[in-house]
């Protein structure tokens, strides 16, 4: 692995990928890793937007069941666990598939694996087969922290 970036964000989580995207914009050449194996972070994948899915579903279902008592009668109003789980996991795909083709508009490389400093200059990304890709970057990069991503950055673009 040759390519070299000088931006680097470990992390794909609203923090990373909105960092990613701004920094691509300000024309960084930028990567993201992400270990999850899908963009997001916890809230796309099993925070905010699951939650929130099971919850409007919930309450619909509460809505329909109430509706008899205000003279609206649909019958046996049934919950079907696995469809409403389905329909879950499709929203978080959508948005996961929306983030991936953000970062692609954008022109960030994704590498998905997780990632690590191997040196002040080098960071390792290791992926699910332990695969390792080793991305250097120029001298005198330095780090900073935004949220729970990190961030390394080339001062001589
Ligand atoms: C059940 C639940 C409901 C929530 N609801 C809301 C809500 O309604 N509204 C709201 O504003 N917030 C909500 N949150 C909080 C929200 O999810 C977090 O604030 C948000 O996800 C934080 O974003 P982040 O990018 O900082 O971190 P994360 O979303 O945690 O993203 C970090 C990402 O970095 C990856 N990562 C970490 N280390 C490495 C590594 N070394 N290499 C590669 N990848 C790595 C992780 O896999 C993860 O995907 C909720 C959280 C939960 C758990």
């Amino acid at each position: 692995m040759s390519e070299k970036f000088q931006a680097v964000v470990i992390g794909g989580g609203p923090g990373g990928y909105v960092c990613a995207i701004r920094l691509a914009q300000l024309g960084l050449k930028t990567a993201c890793i992400e270990s999850r194996g899908s963009l997001g972070g916890t809230c796309l994948n099993v925070g905010c937007i699951p939650s929130k899915s099971l919850l409007n579903l919930s309450e619909e279902f509460h809505k329909v069941k109430s509706l008899a008592s205000k003279g609206i009668e649909v019958g046996e109003v049934k919950l079907n666990l696995d469809k409403m789980m389905k329909s879950k996991d499709k929203a978080v795909t959508v948005l996961t598939k929306g983030v991936e083709f953000l970062l692609k508009k954008n022109k960030v490389t994704y590498f998905k694996g997780h990632g690590s400093f191997k040196s002040k200059n080098e960071i390792l990304i290791k992926d699910d087969k332990n695969k390792e890709i080793i991305i250097p970057n120029r001298k005198n990069s330095y780090c900073n922290r935004i949220s729970s991503s990190f961030i390394t950055r080339n001062r001589n673009r």
